[in-house]
């Protein structure tokens, strides 16, 4: 660590802390006080100008009615000292404004407010400003992402958000450049491509800005992507540094002595595969460490047999990483995971926090990974102080505090030869989805989700990677995987449930839980008064007891909700804002749109407020509800081949079995359906590349487009059959 640089950033925050803790404190009182702090604090900023620098992020708790960074502060804990929305009050919680959003995929971003203005980003990497107080559009930028981009983005073409900084916004576009825009006209002002475009990466997550450079990672482990980390110049775009999370071919340049040395932990030729270790959601800077903080994802493939056969930890897999902020050189890392692979990735929300632990004053790095298990450590060194487990799980029985290491459940690995049921499943007990910290409570606020799934390997002498397709050489449904799951004791198979939890870092336990409707893990604010906010997957917008978890109240969305609310305060009142829209529509929910399956909106509250949504359906816009199938002509050699093919190549966007999990067409309702030569202009032709539906061709074998369909087709007559036995 460079102590200089440190003691320096400690003691002007220190400073900040002295001067501001007198106007902090009255601003939490009312909202009516924060326009005196206001006016006792002069500011020369312009309307829409983003005049956000290091000094004012440092001092974000200064001026609460600004939300200055996705995760608010430097430590990302989406806490609001604001108090103006209350427990007294918040019943009276309604719609001040909403703007519709112009694309139905999913929308994950948490909305900043700086200078009077709101920004927010939308899929396929759009980003928008509002007047924060009237909902009045400022300007719209769309960088124009090649929609083929959309078959290698794994989980949607989402983005989650902005990083504001000197008169400028900031953009990881899917396509992997990074973008600044001028916040005041909406015009790009500078662009840098951050990857190799011959290489199928993508970019979801939020640039940080730190010390004058824009922190940005990638996603793409499973299509050849080898993960890293950079930091660009933000005025420039200038290349300041570049972090790789696994080693490359030995003798490879870019290997640094820790990838040297982590290529100990490797076997066989992984290299050839990028190898994977993408850092694609968090990253958090520390100022009092000057450390920032990345966690990396899966390898390629996630079958440790395929990737590296004699097993081997793999670093920096499933790793937190930290490095020195201006230098990007390597300070520390903690492998939660090794040889991973169950995709336990670790990129999920990272938060710094003061706990006081066995009596000390802790400074802590706290995460809930996907895993399962809730880790403490200590800030500066990444000594672990504590792990525990937030959620069910099977894969371990404990983390070793000594060796930091999880005790394996032996029976959680597996081969092409032998199966594993495990628990969490993939998607895990957390995963992107922001949480909370109350230093009020001392609580986390964590959406957690509880699931198992079947893993086998595929052969490892027969398995081929293959470019720009999901490449996790791993089987899902198998007899020896519906064995297991018949023996008594074995867990619930899928998705089994979700809610809110609240969780106690310094004691490791869970304090209570606000079990979810449907299923569905959602991001999460909290606030000074004692509340929690959170949507759901029901389509409501709720607002919780921080102390007890009782649902104190509730608001339709129109639409399920997987995005983080965001809290500000314009004329003395307090806004609560919140991007709603993914995954298809809640249970019930009727279309208000005739062209998107999905009501993704900004949605803004306050107190008092009368707006309404919508409400009645479009007519016509519920055509293809009605299964229409052809009848099945294919074998059943194809059909059976057809679901190995559709599950490897198509499942990840148009859902598992065929039915959509998302706001991607279902294919058992696909016109396409009615004849083989208009499925295959789709699949093999490209005929709706601009769609972001490329051409297959260079990936499916003789037949498989074709056995594919035929798959399809027998299970919209599955579908149709439960339809009409259910009429
Ligand atoms: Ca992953």
């Amino acid at each position: 660590m460079n102590n200089k640089m440190s003691r320096a950033v400690l003691s002007l925050s220190a400073a900040l802390s002295l001067v501001l803790s007198g106007p902090l404190a009255a601003v939490a009182q009312t909202p009516a006080a924060a326009p005196a702090a206001a006016k006792a604090k002069p500011v020369a900023r312009a309307y829409g100008g983003a005049a956000v620098d290091g000094a004012r992020l440092l001092a974000a708790d200064s001026e609460p009615g600004s939300w200055l960074a996705a995760g608010r502060t430097y430590s990302e804990q989406r806490y609001s000292p604001l108090t103006g929305i209350s427990k007294a009050n918040v019943g009276k919680l309604g719609l001040a404004w909403y703007a519709d959003v112009d694309t139905e995929r999913g929308q994950e971003s948490t909305p900043v407010v700086v200078d009077g203005a709101l920004y927010f980003t939308t899929a396929w990497s759009k980003v928008f400003a509002y007047d924060a107080k009237s909902g009045k559009q400022l300007w719209a930028y769309d960088p124009k992402v090649d929609p083929s981009n959309g078959a290698i983005a794994c989980c949607d073409v989402v983005n989650r958000g902005v990083a504001a900084w000197k008169g400028k916004l900031y953009l990881g576009a899917l396509d992997g450049r990074l973008i600044a825009i001028d916040a005041k006209t909406g015009k790009k002002a500078w662009e840098v491509q951050t990857t190799d475009l011959k290489d199928p990466y993508t970019i979801t997550q939020a640039p940080r800005i730190v010390k004058g450079l824009v922190i940005i990672g990638n996603g793409g482990a499973e299509y050849t992507c080898r993960g890293y980390v950079s930091a660009y110049d933000a005025a420039t775009g200038k290349l300041k540094w570049r972090f790789y999370t696994v080693p490359a071919k030995p003798g490879d340049p870019t290997n640094t002595p820790e990838l040297k040395s982590a290529l100990k932990g490797w076997d066989g030729d992984f290299w050839k595969y990028g190898g994977g270790g993408t850092a694609w959601d968090t990253i958090l800077y520390d100022p009092k460490t000057d450390l920032i903080y990345f966690g990396t994802g899966n390898g390629l493939s996630w079958s440790q047999e395929v990737r590296s056969p004699k097993g081997g930890d793999n670093l920096f897999v499933s790793s937190i990483v930290a490095v020195h902020a201006s230098t990007g050189k390597y300070a520390w890392h903690f492998q939660e995971v090794p040889g991973d692979e169950w995709d336990y990735d670790v990129t999920n929300p990272l938060m710094t926090a003061d706990l006081k632990i066995k009596g000390q004053p802790r400074h802590v790095l706290m995460q809930a990974p996907k895993t399962g298990f809730f880790y403490v450590w200590d800030a500066a060194t990444g000594k672990l102080i504590s792990a525990d487990k937030f959620a069910p799980l099977n894969w371990a029985s404990k983390i070793d505090l000594k060796t930091g290491r999880p005790v394996e459940n032996p029976d959680a690995r597996y081969s092409d030869t032998k199966a594993a049921i495990v628990q969490p499943a993939p998607l895990g007990a957390h995963n992107w989805h922001p949480m909370a910290y109350s230093p009020k409570t001392g609580l986390v606020y964590i959406p957690v989700t509880e699931s198992s799934t079947g893993f086998m390997s595929a052969d490892p002498k027969t398995f081929q990677v293959k470019d720009r397709v999901y490449n996790t050489a791993t089987v899902s449904f198998s007899d020896k995987i519906t064995e297991l799951y018949g023996k008594p004791g074995a867990p619930q198979r899928g998705n089994i449930r979700s809610y809110l939890e609240a969780y106690d870092p310094v004691a490791q336990k869970i304090v209570w839980k606000a079990p979810d409707k449907d299923y569905g893990p959602h991001g999460v604010m909290t606030t000074a008064t004692n509340l929690v906010f959170s949507g759901d997957w029901s389509g409501y917008f709720n607002a919780f007891d921080a102390r007890t978890g009782e649902k104190l109240w509730s608001i339709k969305t129109q639409a399920d909700v997987v995005a983080a609310p965001s809290t500000y305060v314009i004329g003395g009142e307090q806004y609560v804002a919140l991007l709603v829209g993914a995954r298809g529509l809640p249970p019930g929910q009727i279309r208000t749109s005739a062209t998107s399956a999905n009501n993704s909106r900004l949605l803004i509250y306050k107190l008092n407020a009368t707006e309404t949504l919508p409400t009645a359906g479009v007519a016509g816009a519920v055509a293809g509800k009605v299964l229409d199938p052809p009848l099945l002509t294919g074998t059943n050699e194809q059909v059976i081949d057809g679901e190995g093919a559709y599950g490897r190549f198509c499942s990840g966007c148009h859902g598992a079995g065929g039915v959509a999990d998302k706001s991607i067409p279902d294919l058992r309702y696909s016109p396409a359906l009615r004849n083989l030569r208009n499925w295959n202009a789709i699949v093999i032709d490209g005929e709706r590349a601009s769609k972001g539906m490329v051409s297959f061709k260079s990936v499916l074998a003789e037949g498989q487009a074709e056995a594919i369909y035929h798959y399809i087709v027998s299970q919209a007559n599955k579908a149709k059959a439960e339809q009409a036995a259910k009429r």
